[in-house]
């Protein structure tokens, strides 16, 4: 048969969903699916036909059995792997941005599921009118930081883009060149300002930006002076920046804005163990700053959302800028953000014990140690004779760009398997249910006690028991 030919004996979507094998699989998946996975099924197929890497004969064998309905059932039960859900980190990366950042503490979660139906997002109770969304939550951080008011909404980068926006729109705005940072994706200062309608002046060097670098820069269109924390870099050896205290009185002096972008945001006065560089959320505003910004989902250990906290007058324009109804927060990010500020009004003590991020980034080597001592015991019991198991020290990570040059001591179960590379061992515990994410390091796969959360440690051994048995 010449080759155009053969790709007349692909099937037709239509005469494989009538076909046994595949119909009887409506009672597994919804109709619309099975036929994108049937499409998918001969998509693929005529993909190898065309790269010729079948031939006639493979081709009429798998289009004629079983093998097209095993096909199918490959293509939807991957879309299904790749739905959200529970997943396992034992990367030791404690705010792991891929793996959802700060696992919410369980009374925040329980008040986003208690949100889910109607709820009084918007409403005040009392007098049945309309209400500021995010009432609760400013009430909360004026208590927590003194601050004069408060807004949140959908993360950081839209807290910025607000504050770009609310205050330097058709200006300037002054950032010093050692702050210009990427976030990540497409998030750069430069882009940010362009979004805002602001135009990005860069002040001082890479390494060293003085008073007299922002003091030369203003002119009578800067609109703003925005501080960037340096989040996810380090810049060492000769530097100086500005002292944010000089900065912010050098502002009230020409009467510009200043606002900080904290990023990580420690809302704690608690010395935490590598993060003593970390700018605290009070430290800043009492700086004297018009606004600070940081995460709700970093430090702070709550859900997505982006915090702004200070003066009065800021705010009130930042709530009247359009965008801010654009960037608002969902009612389950609301409530757990509400649940969360609440755990820290009951005091510190209580925030350090209650949320997991936090007792995660304060784990003792001596709990961490119990903690991979039980993994490992738990891992040894499976008898698994071609997997070597070993408990050692090790470092983890904050993440998601809080004190990025700090390692943090762990122990880890590291795991050699004879019969598999390293990155094979660790693509099928992610192919587990739930997956599990761990790091490779000279050809093993590490498991970080630091980051596991109740029941993680079944789950990991659960993995390896399923999978190790087939190979
Ligand atoms: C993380 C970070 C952001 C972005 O915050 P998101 O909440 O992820 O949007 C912005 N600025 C700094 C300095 C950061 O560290």
């Amino acid at each position: 048969m010449s080759d155009s030919n053969l790709f007349r004996l692909l099937p037709k979507v239509d005469e494989l969903l009538r076909t046994e094998s595949i119909a009887t699989l409506e009672s597994r998946f919804p109709r619309s699916l099975l036929r994108y996975g049937v499409q998918e099924a001969i998509e693929t197929l005529r993909d190898s036909l065309r790269s010729g890497k079948i031939q006639e004969e493979k081709l009429r064998k798998i289009t004629q059995g079983q093998e097209m309905a095993a096909r199918v059932i490959a293509v939807l039960e991957k879309r299904e792997g790749q739905r959200m859900q529970k997943a396992v980190n034992a990367t030791g990366v404690v705010l792991h941005t891929g793996l959802g950042r700060a696992p919410l503490a369980p009374a925040a979660a329980a008040a986003a599921t208690n949100s889910a139906g109607y709820c009084l997002l918007e409403i005040d109770c009392e007098s049945g009118e309309r209400g500021q969304r995010d009432r609760t939550i400013e009430k909360s951080l004026q208590l927590l930081f003194g601050c004069e008011a408060a807004a949140a909404v959908n993360n950081n980068a839209a807290a910025t883009l607000l504050a770009v926006n609310s205050f330097a729109k058709g200006k300037e705005v002054l950032v010093s060149r050692g702050e210009l940072v990427e976030i990540g994706g497409s998030y750069r200062m430069p882009e940010v300002m362009k979004a805002g309608s602001a135009k990005l002046v860069e002040v001082g060097t890479t390494n060293r930006t003085r008073l007299e670098d922002y003091q030369n820069a203003i002119t009578k269109k800067t609109g703003l002076i925005l501080k960037v924390h340096s989040s996810n870099f380090r810049i060492e050896g000769f530097t100086e920046s500005t002292k944010l205290e000089e900065l912010a009185a050098l502002a009230r002096e020409r009467g510009i804005p200043i606002v900080h972008d904290l990023g990580s945001g420690l809302c704690v006065e608690s010395k935490i163990p590598g993060l003593e560089e970390e700018p605290r959320v009070l430290q800043s505003l009492r700086a004297g700053v018009d606004l600070v910004t940081f995460s709700g989902d970093k430090l702070l250990g709550g859900p997505q959302a982006g915090l702004l906290l200070g003066k009065k007058e800021a705010i009130a324009k930042i709530r009247k800028n359009p965008l801010f109804r654009a960037l608002r927060l969902g009612k389950q990010s609301i409530a757990a953000l509400e649940a969360t500020l609440q755990i820290y009004l009951r005091g510190e003590e209580e925030a350090l014990r209650e949320i997991p991020s936090l007792r995660m980034l304060r784990a003792s080597k001596e709990e961490l140690a119990v903690k991979a001592q039980s993994l490992a015991q738990g891992i040894r019991s499976l008898g698994i004779a071609e997997l070597s198991i070993s408990l050692e020290s090790s470092t983890s990570q904050a993440g998601s760009g809080s004190a990025p040059a700090v390692e943090l001591p762990t122990q880890v179960v590291a795991l050699s398997h004879s019969k598999l590379s390293a990155t094979k061992l660790a693509a099928k515990l992610r192919a587990a249910n739930p997956p599990v994410f761990s790091r490779i390091e000279n050809d093993r796969v590490l498991l970080d006690a630091r980051t596991l959360l109740d029941g993680d440690e079944s789950a990991i051994v659960g993995a390896l028991s399923s999978l190790l048995q087939k190979t």
